[in-house]
């Protein structure tokens, strides 16, 4: 159908994404425990309240004592010290190190006052009453100083960041049972196509089964989203209405695939038309994914994707994930891009700027990239496995082999 178009058509993916991100809004905050937290991303900077280790502590089994009393010891004098106290881990001092004293400590016991090192037991001899030392020691050797990992009054973690393990970690070091994360995005796929079949049909003749509703589901929570399959809608403009009301009512974001291109079963936009939603593009400077169309309906984002699996992820890959890492409260949520090497010849000649799947490979300390030689918009396969995209720039002829290109993860 020809529509009289207010909003861009065709706009570079860059462009895509600022437009998009001008338009969405960041998802809300709720306080998650510790054990939820995996892939949530923070929405408070964490400052620690306290010192990690909160004191100072031996890193090792041993004795603490006054580096001045073993200032003369060697192998023919060794310095002897009597033995006061003993700590194991969990345990706190009641006594002060004093000249010729020592306590005996397990790894992560406290530093007893008085006593300024700690000696291995394997350099000693020793009784239950006596430790012999034959090496003089400086003052501070073998302290884990308390703060060491973390300083109380440091800012330890910043909003928009995604907690590791690690982090998860260091939280329930500070005391924290809970924090505020950012609500999960959540998404809905809807794939319109009156070709499609769900999994497990039975194949008829002109049917196939879809893939794009797996495969989009399937990523968008490996980033950290919550997303449900919708299901299959016919090319039906009343359908396919009906279907991303629907969605509205649960999503952050609707995410389609089928009907966006020029055919006269590509229903996608009239749908979209016929529910008021406000239309932002429709086609990226991209290949493969140029068929894209993008709208708010009811505040809620819809991206539109073709139905191809190859240029659906594309166009969801390059232009969907900054701003939906965005919308989930990500600090960094432009995608990542180095410089990589073509790991073979890349023979077509690309008018338009190409993406290619594909995967990063470290090659005599250099980052090569390995795609599969057969690309093609429908095409699903060269997509597994990958895990970046390669551009090769609009108007390049063939792409010698050990090229380099960018590539965005
Ligand atoms: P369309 O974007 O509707 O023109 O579809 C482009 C191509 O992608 C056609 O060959 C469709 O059969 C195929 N296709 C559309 N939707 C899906 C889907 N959900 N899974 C797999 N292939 C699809
Ligand atoms: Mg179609």
């Amino acid at each position: 159908m020809e529509y009289n178009r207010n909003y861009p058509v065709r706009l570079e993916i860059e462009q895509a994404v600022e437009l998009l991100l001008q338009k969405v809004r960041k998802v809300s905050a709720e306080p998650v425990s510790l054990d939820e937290a995996d892939v949530r991303i923070l929405a408070e900077d964490i400052f620690a309240k306290e010192n990690i280790p909160p004191f100072d502590r031996s890193p090792l089994d041993g004795y603490a004592f006054r580096a001045e009393d073993v200032a003369a010891a060697d192998r023919e004098h060794p310095v002897v010290l009597k033995i006061i106290e003993e700590l194991p881990a969990g345990t706190a001092p009641s006594k002060t190190v004093g000249k010729g004293e020592a306590v005996k400590l397990s790894t992560g016991a406290p530093i007893p006052p008085g006593a300024n090192c700690v000696e291995k037991f394997e350099n000693t001899e020793f009784t239950d009453k006596q430790v012999k030392l034959f090496a003089p020691m400086k003052s501070g050797t073998n302290i884990c100083r308390a703060g060491e990992d973390i300083q109380k009054g440091d800012k330890v973690m910043e909003t928009g960041t995604e907690l590791s393990a690690a982090q998860i970690g260091l939280l329930a070091g500070l005391g924290y049972t809970k924090v505020r994360c950012f609500a999960r995005l959540r998404a809905a796929v809807i794939s319109t196509g009156s070709e499609l079949l769900p999994e497990g049909s039975e194949l008829t003749p002109g049917k196939i089964r879809s893939t794009n509703g797996h495969t989009i589901r399937s990523l968008s929570r490996r980033w950290g989203m919550e997303t449900k399959i919708y299901g299959i809608v016919p090319d039906d403009q009343e359908s396919i209405a009906r279907a991303v009301a629907s969605c509205a009512e649960q999503a952050d974001v609707i995410i389609t695939t089928g009907g966006v291109s020029v055919g006269d079963y590509d229903l996608a936009e009239a749908a979209l038309r016929q529910l008021n939603a406000e239309l932002l593009f429709w086609k990226l400077g991209m290949k493969p994914g140029m068929a894209a169309l993008a709208a708010i309906y009811q505040g809620k984002l819809i991206l539109a994707l073709s139905g191809n699996p190859s240029a659906a992820l594309a166009a969801f890959c390059m232009v969907g994930r900054p701003v939906l890492n965005y919308m989930a409260g990500r600090r960094e949520y432009y995608l990542k891009k180095c410089q990589v090497h073509m790991l073979r010849a890349f023979p077509k000649r690309s008018p338009q700027r190409r993406f290619l799947p594909g995967k990063l490979v470290l090659q005599g300390g250099e980052v090569w990239f390995d795609f599969g030689s057969r690309q093609s918009n429908g095409m699903l396969n060269q997509w597994a496995g990958c895990d970046a995209v390669a551009e090769i720039p609009a108007g390049s002829g063939p792409i010698e082999k050990g090229s380099l290109v960018s590539a965005y993860y």
